[in-house]
């Protein structure tokens, strides 16, 4: 875009949302180069930060008068590089409408703004002994909206499930700058399931900027187990077997050896640093079936070679487990400064299978591979550790995931649980979907946004070459095809 059509641009968003929040500078555009995925990065030309819905819609339309993509942005915990700008445009920041504008203890619905972080719905629900359920390791950081838009879940969406499960309405700007709402607070089935659309679209369909989301009561009665086995082998054997024996725990996650010494290492909790794998069960419900239960995952644990076993004796324990799982990949920076965690899911039974496959992959190409498990549901999420300034090592990780999300397909599963594909995994799309999948998904895609102007590159594998389509030069893409 021209210089002077540029600065008109800037005058006209200043006029919208205030000239502190229109950022422009190098330095400051720096700062949103990238999520949580941080090989693929691509600068913004501008980020915009709105208060409002009426802000966001003038933002949108002033970004289609200039035709200028702009893309939807919230904590930047994205693991699949969906808010990163790969063709420029507006990096749309939603973190200052983060106001909770509604607890309805009765209803049990909470209704917020997008910004609003996930924890902080629980933190305001739970004077009224509620909760939201969707619990991603990122929550005390990650946004309502981000969590819509990747269809977020969490180790407790086992027994719980995703988003979309917890989901009733939310209000859209379309690409367009047209303003509606999908959903309701009421039981519908009156019409098209746009909703069922929006959730999980990451951002390719329009803007969300409210949400009316469900709340569950919280159980009285919770157990939480922490087991030691001698390899992930006989910890994914138990995983399967619990749930084999008709067991729903509200969360099964599995941390592998060199993950358990990395956290025990920064947390110095006293883990078995010997054990090949640490397994966490967590039992919630009514009391009587908590204690049936227990007796199970106890019997089907020591039968699959436990090393040991415990269950957390307050909820003072049951943190310190927890702060175990939901500070694994942090812990794993000790290791190597850069991680890049996959998302790839596969048939519970087939785990041990997995497990040997992967490390078969990280031996063949030189790397390191640290495992964590939503077990329970067989969402894989190794984790390749490598040097970002190492081209070669980073080249053997690209090959890797990709060879990763190969066998997951393979043995039955997808290339993502709840990451979301975003740019990351884009070119895999063929993988799992064939031709006429892709030309429905960009039916869709071209029926919300003709333009193309919304969060564009994502998702949808495009035919164009780099050059060709405009979109910024990413690392992959030299490293792997030399554009
Ligand atoms: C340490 C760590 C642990 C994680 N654990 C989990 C986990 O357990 N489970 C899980 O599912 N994920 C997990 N994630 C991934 C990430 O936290 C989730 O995808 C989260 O929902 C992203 O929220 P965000 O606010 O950071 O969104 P962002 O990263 O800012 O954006 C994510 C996507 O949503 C779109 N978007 C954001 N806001 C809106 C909006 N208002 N309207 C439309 N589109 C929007 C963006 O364009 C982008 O495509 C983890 C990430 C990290 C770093």
């Amino acid at each position: 875009m021209p210089d002077t059509a540029k600065a008109a641009l800037i005058d006209e968003l200043a006029r919208v949302v205030g000239k502190n929040y229109v950022l422009s500078t190098p330095l400051s555009l720096a700062l949103y180069e990238c999520d949580a995925e941080t090989m693929d990065v691509a600068r913004p030309d501008l980020v915009v930060l709105p208060k409002s819905t009426e802000e966001v819609q003038k933002v949108v339309e002033l970004a289609n008068k200039y035709s200028m993509p702009f893309t939807a942005r919230g904590a930047a915990t994205g693991l699949s590089g969906g808010a990163t700008t790969i063709y420029g445009g507006i990096s749309l920041v939603l973190t200052r409408m983060n106001r909770i504008l509604r607890i309805d203890p009765k209803d049990m619905v909470a209704e917020v703004e997008v910004g609003v972080t996930n924890l902080s719905v629980s933190h305001a629900a739970a004077p009224y002994g509620l909760y939201f359920a969707p619990d991603p390791s990122s929550q005390s950081a990650s946004t309502i909206g981000g969590n819509l838009a990747e269809n977020s879940g969490g180790p407790h969406t086992l027994k719980y499930g995703m988003t979309i499960h917890h989901v009733l309405s939310t209000k859209v700007v379309l690409p367009d700058g047209s303003v509606t709402v999908f959903g309701g607070r009421s039981k519908d089935k009156l019409s098209l399931d746009l909703l069922g659309l929006m959730v999980g679209s990451e951002g390719t369909l329009g803007i969300a900027t409210e949400a009316t989301v469900r709340l569950l009561p919280r159980s009285r009665f919770v157990e939480t187990m922490l087991a030691y086995f001698p390899s992930v082998g006989t910890g994914g054997q138990a995983v399967s077997e619990i749930v084999a024996h008709g067991v729903i725990p509200a969360a099964m996650e599995m941390i592998d050896s060199l993950t358990l010494n990395a956290v025990e290492d920064y947390l110095h909790m006293g883990l078995n640093r010997a054990a090949g794998s640490l397994l966490i069960v967590e039992l919630d419900g009514p009391q009587e079936s908590i204690h049936v239960q227990r007796q199970i995952v106890e019997s089907v644990a020591k039968e699959n070679g436990a090393l040991s076993l415990n269950w957390a004796k307050d909820d003072k324990e049951r943190a310190l487990i927890w702060k175990a799982r939901k500070t694994s990949f942090g812990a794993l920076g000790r290791i190597a400064p850069h991680g890049y965690v996959l998302d790839g899911v596969i048939p519970r039974s087939k785990l041990k299978e997995a497990i040997e496959r992967i490390a078969e992959i990280g031996e063949k190409h030189k790397l390191t591979i640290a495992n964590v498990y939503h077990a329970g549901d067989g969402n894989l999420h190794p984790c390749l550790l490598y040097h970002r300034e190492n081209e070669d090592e980073v080249k053997r990780v690209m090959l890797a995931g990709k060879e990763i999300l190969e066998l997951c397909v393979e043995l039955g599963g997808t290339l993502s649980g709840e990451h979301g594909i975003g740019i990351e995994k884009v070119h895999e799309m063929p993988m799992a979907f064939s031709a006429h999948d892709l030309a429905a998904m960009t039916w869709i895609k071209n029926a919300f946004d003709p333009r193309s102007i919304c969060n564009p590159g994502k998702i949808i594998p495009q035919l164009k070459s780099c050059g060709e389509s405009g979109m910024r030069p990413l690392l992959r893409h030299k490293l792997l095809s030399g554009c």
